[in-house]
């Protein structure tokens, strides 16, 4: 059996509490004889700027560059809030992210039944939601150049950020798109805003082509960015794979978010491009940052932790079985009424981050006896 090289980054705040979650699955997994990894462990982020007085090690990249996949926790805290921007803990995992080419970021936004009630709307309209939104991570307007503040005679400040896509960025993103969807409901939305934005106008261009020349089997429904976010919140079940820019897809992706019930259930991929040898860089992270309030209480919902590491089976290493055996562990025990704090009702029992791990361990293990 292969052997998977993975890269634990637990990070800061309850990042490190939920990754050591992901260890008991991983034991799990090779106990069951479904996969073996070998897992080496790093620093990012704020931990790593009071280690090394920088975000990310030329180490931790090189590190990262020779895994095959890559787990992240989450970075940030109010300890580094004074540090200098070039060195914030969230420049570690933009790094990388460009360094290794991580230009699609995959969010499933899901409703498991047993949630539906936690979620902003109305249960109907949220049961059984699957979305994927396809977002582009490593350009557009959070990258772009000129990005700067500068001073006017009059002694005001004029700020510019500058949002640039080129025709290969667009074509790599909708390829994605357009492959995820032919293996879902063989349905694309894209969206961008071509009525006010240049960027948006080659985008929509970009993607109709894309289309027209590769993908004739599959529906593609171009929206616009602001009917997107309006139509996400009043029929979201209308969408399947929804692709869309770094900036939209920032904004959106929360929004559908929010439609799931908490942060703690949605896990993320990013993604690089597959190279000669049919492998692609992945790095797999939950949605959620470092979480400070509740860092260190046993609140923290390991689950987006544990479904970043399904979607790291499904898609790095091509075990789809033993990711349905991981999310159908997750199901099991919601459906039980298992809960930690975010995502309990008035009244259920609330149980910790370890317990958590370990009745989804337990779920996975009687799956697999
Ligand atoms: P956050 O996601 O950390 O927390 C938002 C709210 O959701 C908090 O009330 C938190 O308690 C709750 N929450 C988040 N994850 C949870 C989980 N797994 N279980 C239960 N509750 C959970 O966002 P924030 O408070 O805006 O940011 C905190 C820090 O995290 C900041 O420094 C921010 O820059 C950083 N951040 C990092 C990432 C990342 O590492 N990818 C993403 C977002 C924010």
């Amino acid at each position: 059996m292969t052997t998977y090289k993975l890269l634990l980054l637990p990070g800061d705040g309850i990042g490190p509490e939920v990754m050591v979650q992901v260890e008991k699955v991983i034991g799990a997994l090779a106990e069951a004889g479904l996969a073996h990894f070998e897992t080496e462990h790093d620093l990012v982020g704020g931990c790593a700027i009071d280690a090394h007085g920088v975000p990310l090690t030329d180490a931790a990249l090189a590190r990262a560059d020779a895994a095959d996949a890559i787990l992240l926790g989450a970075v940030g805290g109010p300890k580094w809030a004074d540090v200098a921007y070039e060195i914030r803990p969230e420049a570690g995992l933009l790094r990388l992210r460009k360094d290794l080419g991580l230009f699609a970021n995959l969010r499933p936004a899901i409703c498991y039944p047993a949630l539906a009630d936690a979620s902003a709307l109305k249960r109907e309209l949220v049961e059984g939601l699957d979305i994927m939104i396809v977002r582009e991570l490593t350009g557009g307007v959070y990258f772009g150049e000129p990005k700067e503040i500068t001073t006017l005679p009059d002694g005001t400040k004029r700020a510019v950020d500058t949002q640039v896509y080129t025709t290969g960025e667009i074509e790599r993103i909708a390829h994605v798109a357009f492959d995820l969807a032919r293996k879902r409901s063989g349905r694309v939305a894209s969206a961008e805003k071509h009525n006010v934005m240049k960027s948006g106008v080659l985008w929509k261009e970009v993607v109709t082509d894309v289309h027209a020349a590769h993908y004739s089997d599959v529906a593609l429904e171009h929206v616009l960015a602001d009917n997107c976010a309006m139509q996400l919140v009043r029929r979201p079940k209308q969408f399947d794979v929804l692709v869309t820019d770094n900036l939209f897809g920032d904004v959106l992706s929360d929004v559908a978010a929010m439609l799931t019930g908490s942060l703690g259930m949605l896990p993320s991929a990013s993604l690089g491009a597959v190279d000669a040898k049919g492998s692609r860089k992945a790095l797999y992270e939950p949605v959620h940052g470092s979480a400070p309030d509740i860092a260190g209480k046993g609140y923290a919902n390991p689950i987006a932790m544990i479904g970043s590491l399904a979607m790291c089976l499904r898609y790095s290493f091509g075990l789809g079985d033993a990711a349905d055996l991981v999310d159908s562990a997750i199901t099991r025990t919601l459906a039980a009424g298992i809960r930690t704090r975010d995502i309990a009702s008035d009244g259920m029992e609330v149980i910790s981050t370890d317990a958590m791990g370990d009745a989804i361990v337990r779920e996975l293990e009687q799956a697999t006896a």
